[in-house]
């Protein structure tokens, strides 16, 4: 059976060493109170919630999965689940980083963000219908109507509602252009939707009394195309006047899709037959509406993928120490057993830094985010929130789709580590890198935000946002310049800066002769940047394990270890991925269809 244990020390390091979150989230009025006993104490106990009842209704809910009874459209969730959402809500945990107008606890996002890395390290599939609860909120929080506001917004806060979001449909998923649902607008000011959705996450379960979803549909006179669709709410329950839970609404569960991981999450195909809806935001600006469900979900998506790598490198590591098989190459290093532990071979060793930089990475990198979000959306000072929201921009795509790739990188290595039992389910190994593969894939696959990272975030505005991000990392070179000690990790830093900054270029001049050489380079791109990002993180993290290497503290001997390993046999993977972009568009399209 597989164990966790919150990583509530790297965490700290991240927020209060690296990040200095304090400092920077007391410069925003809303959090001029914040101090690090209270955020350190909510996440100590967030930890215990997530390893003491999240994770033990992983594995079986893995096993068990969800049910649909056909006559009634009643999803029942796996064993536990209904009573582990129960504890989230009665202690609050919904309502965490929501804002105290509808009854939420106002903690920044930055605290959020911890807690959701814990939840989705103990069980992914449970996370997804609290999370997405979280999506629904914002988009309504942002776009919704005043009598919106107060008819979900308290509920979405406690918890005692979910959330979910309704934009795939069996002809769409990507070009979401192409969609059919319908919406026709009622004398009351109401619409009746009608269409079919699938996919959807959370769509359907036992775990709250009412689901609000959030619904993309064309009105009658909609233009075509991605110009013409509208963002509706849809409350499972149509809800009374005075709050209180009304009629059964058109909106069912018609099926539930059989999938490759997350078993514990009802994946549901939605019908819609005649809804009731009402519109959020503007007719025919749907999308931007749902754009900040989507963006969230992003930022959600990404650490799912970091919880999952964090739980399997514990893991792996708990059970390469205790492994033996064969001897070192160097010769025996438990010369009182009869074999050496496996964590002595250095491929076996390998593979679990990979997952720990891959880990200590993300972490970082999210921690950074969302807490420009934080300042995005709560600074007074209107410069600092454009800059801090156009640097989240920027960053979305590279935390959805590098740490999910890595993620999935690092839950088949873990699972490696354990040889044929890393194959066996009770081990856990299985279900982590089952799990994590959907992360690459939903809320825009990672092909279409390297596209969104190359194509609208960096070229579409000739490299402002990531020059401004360069920016930051040329101060910190110059900074650590004459620092001989900081030699190893900020001269491959500068390197890879003014390779990125002449490759940006180089493609930027390419498409202008033909724009699908941006397809061709996107993915490669995406991944260069990734590490770029990672390298910056793990310089800084680098910087303050060498001040206080002389500490005794084994936490900084094994952060610079680490920083070390990333920057000897990660890193480099980018000389490859930049000769990849380099070669272009031909090769890929030489190839005529018909001969495929
Ligand atoms: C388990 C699960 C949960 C999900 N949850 C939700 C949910 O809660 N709500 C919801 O609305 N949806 C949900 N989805 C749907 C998910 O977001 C879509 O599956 C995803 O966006 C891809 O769409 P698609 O499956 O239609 O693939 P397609 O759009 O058909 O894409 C097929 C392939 O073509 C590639 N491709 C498409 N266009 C381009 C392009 N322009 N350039 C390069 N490559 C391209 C894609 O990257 C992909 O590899 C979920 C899906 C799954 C499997």
């Amino acid at each position: 059976m597989p164990q966790y244990q919150p990583p509530m020390r790297d965490m700290q390091f991240v927020m209060h060493e690296l990040l200095n979150v304090v400092d920077e989230l007391k410069m925003l009025p809303a959090h001029a109170d914040i101090d690090a006993d209270t955020i350190n104490a909510v996440l100590e106990e967030g930890g215990k919630f997530a390893a003491e009842v999240i994770f033990p209704i992983n594995l079986s809910g893995d096993a068990e999965g969800c049910t649909l009874d056909k006559a009634t459209h009643a999803v029942t969730t796996p064993k536990g689940f209904k009573e582990a959402y129960q504890q989230y809500v009665e202690a609050g945990w919904a309502a965490l980083s929501c804002d105290t107008e509808y009854g939420g606890q106002g903690l920044p996002l930055l605290v959020n963000q911890f807690f959701y890395e814990m939840l989705n390290s103990a069980n992914q599939a449970w996370t997804m219908y609290p999370g997405l609860s979280h999506g629904a909120y914002e988009a309504l929080h942002a776009h919704g109507t005043a009598e919106q506001k107060a008819t979900y917004l308290p509920k979405l806060t406690s918890g005692e509602w979910t959330g979910t979001m309704c934009l795939t449909e069996p002809h769409c998923g990507t070009d979401l252009g192409l969609l059919r649902t319908k919406a026709e607008p009622q004398a009351d000011g109401t619409y009746k939707i009608t269409g079919a959705k699938i996919f959807i996450s959370a769509g359907e379960h036992d775990m709250a009394e009412n689901i609000i979803h959030l619904v993309l549909a064309r009105l009658p006179d909609a233009p075509a195309g991605s110009k013409g669709i509208s963002l509706f709410v849809v409350p499972k329950f149509n809800v009374n006047a005075d709050g209180s839970l009304g009629s059964r609404n058109g909106i069912f569960c018609a099926g539930l899709e059989h999938k490759m991981g997350i078993h514990g999450n009802a994946t549901a195909q939605i019908v819609l037959e005649g809804a009731t809806g009402t519109l959020v935001g503007q007719p025919n600006k749907g999308l931007a509406a749902m754009f900040v469900m989507m963006n969230a979900a992003r930022l959600g998506v990404g650490n799912q993928s970091l919880g999952l790598t964090e739980v399997a490198y514990q893991n792996a590591v708990t059970y390469a120490k205790d492994r033996i098989q064969m001897r070192a190459l160097s010769g025996p290093k438990a010369p009182d057993k009869p074999a050496d532990p496996i964590i002595v071979h250095p491929d076996v060793r390998k593979m679990l830094l990979t997952a720990r930089a891959f880990a200590e990475g993300g972490r970082m990198l999210q921690g950074y985010t969302v807490l420009q979000l934080d300042k995005a959306l709560k600074s007074d000072d209107e410069d600092e929130r454009k800059e801090a929201d156009a640097e989240v921009a920027l960053l979305t795509p590279i935390i959805k789709a590098f740490i999910t790739d890595n993620g999935w990188l690092a839950t088949s290595h873990c699972m490696q580590v354990y040889g044929g039992h890393g194959f066996i389910h009770e081990w856990g190994m299985e279900q982590y890198v089952r799990d994590a593969r959907i992360n690459m894939i939903y809320e825009g696959t990672n092909t279409i935000q390297s596209l969104d990272l190359l194509g609208r975030k960096v070229l579409a505005n000739n490299g402002a946002t990531l020059k401004k991000f360069g920016k930051k990392i040329a101060a910190f070179i110059e900074e650590e310049g004459t620092n001989e000690a900081m030699q190893e990790f900020v001269n491959p830093l500068a390197d890879l800066g003014d390779k990125v900054n002449k490759l940006t270029q180089e493609i930027g001049m390419k498409a202008f002769g033909n724009p699908d050489e941006v397809g061709a380079a996107a993915v490669d791109y995406l991944r260069v940047v990734g590490h770029m990002t990672f390298a910056y993180f793990f310089a800084q993290a680098a910087k303050i394990a060498l001040a206080k290497k002389d500490s005794g503290d084994p936490f900084y001997t094994a952060k610079l270890a680490t920083a070390r390993f990333y920057f000897a046999k990660l890193l480099p993977e980018t000389a490859t991925l930049i000769r990849t972009c380099r070669a272009g568009l031909a090769p890929l399209m030489e190839m005529d269809e018909a001969l495929f």
